[in-house]
């Protein structure tokens, strides 16, 4: 997903990067990309304007992520340029990128395993947690990019949150394994990984109005490295109601202080851009109804 032409070329990378998202060439967005982000900053305000609970927040990760599977259907069915999806079960190549994710996203994640894991499982993850930060601890982005790491939330080559995965993972597809071998084979080195490039610009912008959302009421709207998050949000349960009023609490977890890189401050600019041109979008949306 060419983002940025001097960016380095990956495949997952691009999509779950731990930036905050912004759409690439936005002088050519389509229809459906904006419709995308208005309808999630619009369902995601419905739930952010009442009061704080967790269930809220579960029901907000739950109907941005419900929008992205209805989304992504929806390109696919309209959508006919002669390729197949080559994503099947037990593959896992594009599992060992860093993930980006919301807060609300990582709530519900955190909340999932609290509830369908038994305390064997809840431990073993907890060591792959931590298997993963030692890792990667001090790398900057570039150095992230050109190591792949087994996502903590895979067990035997599955997916065990794949209920509540982020969005960048129910997001990314793949037209070519062989592409995505040679990217982890190879990593860091600009495999240009062929895939359906709206479905990619439709839950970037999904992301964004969600994004735009907790950034219009005073919330954390940052994009968080997933691994980081998760392990904050595991630690501590009552997040998931009091996350809007404590801006902190995720603040060792955003992309930029756990990767730092060079493309941040280009990225927040696009983002400011993203932000005014959604909120006017919504205001005039209100205005018309
Ligand atoms: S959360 Fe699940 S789908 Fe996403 S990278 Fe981790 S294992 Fe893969």
């Amino acid at each position: 997903m060419p983002r940025n032409p001097e960016r380095p070329k990956q495949t997952k990378g691009k999509a779950k990067h731990v930036r905050p998202s912004a759409s690439p060439a936005r002088f050519s967005e389509e229809p459906v990309v904006l419709r995308a982000r208005i309808a999630a900053a619009e369902e995601s305000l419905k739930i952010l304007s009442g009061p704080p609970a967790a269930i809220r927040t579960i029901d907000l990760a739950r109907r941005i992520n419900d929008l992205t599977d209805r989304s992504i259907r929806q390109i696919h069915e309209d959508c006919e340029d002669g390729h197949e999806i080559a994503c099947q079960s037990g593959c896992t190549y594009c599992c060992m990128v860093p993930v980006a994710a919301s807060t609300p996203e990582v709530l519900a994640i955190a909340n999932y395993v609290r509830e369908s894991f038994d305390a064997e499982r809840k431990v073993a993850l907890d060591r792959r947690v931590e298997i993963n930060i030692s890792a990667t601890a001090g790398m900057d982005m570039d150095q992230r990019d050109r190591v792949r790491l087994d996502c903590p939330f895979l067990e035997e080559g599955q997916c065990a949150v794949y209920e509540v995965r982020p969005i960048a993972c129910r997001g990314y597809s793949s037209y070519s394994v062989e592409d995505c071998r040679e990217d982890y084979e190879h990593p860091g080195t600009g495999v240009e990984g062929h895939t359906n490039t709206l479905r990619e610009l439709v839950f970037g912008a999904i992301r964004e109005g969600l994004a735009v959302a907790c950034k219009s009421t005073s919330v954390e709207y940052r994009l968080l490295e997933l691994v980081r998050a998760y392990k904050i949000a595991s630690k501590d349960s009552t997040l998931t109601e009091t996350w809007r009023s404590r801006p902190e609490a995720f603040e060792t977890a955003t992309g930029e202080s756990v990767f730092p890189g060079p493309w941040s401050a280009e990225l927040d600019q696009e983002f400011e851009e993203v932000y005014r041109e959604t909120v006017h979008d919504l205001k005039m949306r209100k205005r018309s109804t």
